[in-house]
């Protein structure tokens, strides 16, 4: 029998992290968790930092970071990577419960950039927390056991599908429509004549100890239930929800975990929002960075005029978020010989964007050279890719916003084929050698300068 690859060990954690990482909240629980159990210390509790000392904080429940603390100044820079803890999802509305048909149903918003008939007909999940008045948290997971429901949203039958077929695809099923079934009464009940809301408020009660008013203090997220699972006939791939981006924070958490005292303070943040935005308290559009770079420094004895300005400034940055990846079934669609492939490892991108290179990062030349030092050195498998053929679409990463700081940021993710789908698909070799490439960055002692 053969022995298994790096690549296939690793998966096993990996598929491990992704059933237990459903949300940003989860995602960046179980991250300090793992930091928590390799050594990690809360950096709150810490009056000094030293070199080799590895900290975490978890912030507002939703994004964390870790650093392990380097031999140099931290106004020489640290070596960050970040990626993001929230993927494309159904939320619960405030006021989520109506009746209609004789059905009890629940009505949704969705949050990020999904394609609306890819999340009817399939089994569902809800995760999430409803905090009561006092403060009182309930944590929701359901419908990922065998023995639990699963919610489910329905779609028209084919059978009077002749309209909607002739709709484009995107206006198929319109998002007002994306509302599943949340209950339906047995015959028993309705001779009983017992009404659809009271057994809905009578599940809620049962089960979370919860009124309908608790809901109005909720996150309740409604995702693919089911497990990530090994795909292609040979199983050199994985089927999962949440690959974007979740497949970099682990790889991310991988590398920084096993990190021994670097040169430069190395650091994994995971921010929340990326779908949408970056903005609020836990994207990367937040001070979130610049508040632990002050605090950083402060509890490193290294305050002083500019300090903060300075270490971000000859900071460099991986961002760590998913790449498309080259469909052999649409390959029209990706620009051809810039378009990373599965397989192949992590893809260098320099510029995400759209229409034009708007939003992109554009990373530095002199940047791009140095990570290929630092990835080749390492003896990395790596590609590179790009957002596809010009104005058809493209996308946006957190990359712009580090690199306002003036530091050196690149795109380094994991290619992806069905990217946002309920179910995407990744390769276990592309996660294992991005943990590789970064790891390698992580600890790299390479100066921009030299490139300069
Ligand atoms: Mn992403
Ligand atoms: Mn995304």
């Amino acid at each position: 029998m053969e022995k298994d690859s790096h690549a296939e060990v690793f998966s096993r954690g990996y598929k491990t992290f992704l059933n237990a990482c459903k949300t940003e909240r989860e995602t960046a629980s179980r991250a300090v968790e793992m930091a928590r159990e390799a050594g990690f210390q809360p950096l709150r509790e810490k009056q000094a930092l030293h070199p080799g000392d590895k900290v975490f904080t978890l912030y507002k429940n939703k994004a964390a970071a870790l650093f392990v603390i380097g031999q140099k100044s931290l106004k020489t820079g640290m070596r960050l990577l970040c990626a993001h803890t929230d993927a494309p999802r159904l939320d619960l509305r405030p006021c989520p419960l109506y009746e209609k048909e004789g059905l009890g149903m629940l009505r949704t918003h969705y949050y990020g950039g999904i394609k609306k008939y890819q999340w009817a007909a399939l089994p569902l999940a809800l995760h999430g927390v409803i905090i009561k008045k006092g403060g009182e948290r309930i944590t929701v997971s359901l419908g990922e056991k065998e023995e639990e429901p699963v919610l489910y949203i329905s779609d028209l039958p084919k059978h009077l599908s002749a309209k909607q077929a002739k709709e484009p695809m995107g206006e198929g099923i319109d998002g007002e429509n994306l509302n599943p079934v949340a209950a339906s009464l047995t015959a028993e009940e309705k001779q009983a004549g017992l009404a659809l809301q009271k057994k809905i408020l009578s599940v809620l009660k049962e089960k979370y100890d919860v009124e309908e008013e608790d809901l109005l203090s909720a996150e309740l997220e409604i995702v693919p239930a089911g497990k990530a699972r090994d795909a292609g006939l040979d199983g050199s791939l994985i089927a999962a929800y949440g690959h974007d981006d979740r497949s970099c924070v682990y790889a991310g958490l991988q590398a920084i975990l096993q990190l021994s005292t670097p040169a430069h303070t190395a650091g994994l943040l995971l921010l929340d929002k990326e779908e949408v935005g970056n903005q609020g308290a836990t994207g990367m559009q937040s001070r979130f960075l610049e508040n632990l770079t002050a605090r950083l420094l402060h509890l490193s004895g290294e305050e002083g005029p500019l300090a903060r300005e300075e270490t971000l400034e000859h900071s460099q940055m991986l961002s760590a978020d998913v790449v498309l990846a080259m469909d052999p079934n649409y390959p029209q669609c990706f620009a051809p010989g810039n378009t990373a492939h599965l397989g192949r490892g992590p893809a260098l991108v320099k510029y995400a964007g759209h229409f034009g290179k708007k939003d992109a990062n554009d990373a530095n030349a002199e940047f791009l050279a140095l990570l290929r030092d630092v990835f080749d050195a390492a003896g990395v498998c790596w590609q590179t890719g790009e957002y596809g053929i010009t104005d058809l679409g493209g996308g946006g990463t957190m990359a712009p916003l580090p690199a306002a700081y003036g530091m050196e940021t690149a795109d380094c993710g994991i290619p992806l084929l069905s990217m946002h789908a309920p179910y995407e698909l990744a390769s276990k070799t592309d996660v294992y050698e991005a943990s590789r490439a970064y790891g390698a960055f992580l600890a790299s002692d390479r100066a921009i300068e030299q490139y300069q």
